[in-house]
């Protein structure tokens, strides 16, 4: 096993206990992934974080097969078929977090109402159609719902998932996607929502190109 490929096992591990410390998960709900080259790591299916060590992470191939004794994740093909989709992302984590798994039960996706829904990759937070846990048609649901430059989706009657260019980045849109769903929940629970224009919300994107460290100049 090579260095990359051992500190990916240490991420995913870390990524799961602090997804379960944040709140985004409870018991063995949720997963998660990396690439490694031509194959993919992924969580062992059922084990708890705090039970999880770097040696029960599974490596697969694209028709997921591994040499590993642990089983993989339930949602192995929904993390390979995403990841293979998506060159431009490295990372996967999937959830039940509280608020957007609640608007995922009521059929709901999380509309433009904060700037910060943007970092879906879109306008909304958009809801994927519903299909049994583990099934190929949910792993297909999923990537059609996460085509081109989307990040995020809530996954109907299930949960949520995120990606990025590392698991450090999936993990910071999966808990924007949760507070998202918080907003959301609460202007439901009063009454009003008051939603930004298309044309305020590609204002947003066309910022965040710059927000932060992107784009400045390095200190001399
Ligand atoms: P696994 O324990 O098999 O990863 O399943 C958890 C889950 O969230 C299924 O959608
Ligand atoms: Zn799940």
């Amino acid at each position: 096993m090579n260095f990359q490929e051992l500190m990916s096992r240490y991420k995913l591990v870390k990524v799961m206990k602090a997804m379960e410390a944040a709140g985004l998960n409870h018991g063995t709900a949720g997963n998660a992934s990396v690439r490694c080259a031509e194959h993919f790591l992924v969580t062992p299916s059922g084990v708890p974080p705090l039970k999880l060590k770097p040696s029960m992470i599974v490596k697969l191939d694209i028709k997921g097969h591994s040499k590993s004794r642990y089983k993989p994740t339930s949602e192995w093909k929904m993390h390979v078929d995403l990841l293979a989709q998506r060159p431009d992302m490295n990372a996967v984590v999937h959830c039940h977090s509280r608020f957007a798994t609640t608007l995922a039960c009521a059929g709901l996706e999380v509309p433009s109402l904060h700037y910060m829904t943007a970092v879906s990759g879109g306008l909304n937070i958009p809801l994927a159609p519903y299909a049994t846990y583990g099934t190929a048609e949910l792993a297909q649901s999923i990537a059609k719902t996460l085509q081109q430059g989307r990040r995020a989706c809530l996954m109907a009657n299930h949960g949520q998932i995120a990606m990025g260019t590392s698991l450090e980045e999936a993990f910071i849109i999966s808990s924007e996607v949760e507070v998202q769903a918080s907003y959301y929940y609460g202007t439901l629970v009063i009454g009003k929502t008051v939603c930004l224009s298309e044309q305020q919300m590609h204002d947003v994107v066309v910022k965040f190109k710059s927000y932060g460290q992107n784009g400045s100049k390095p200190p001399s």
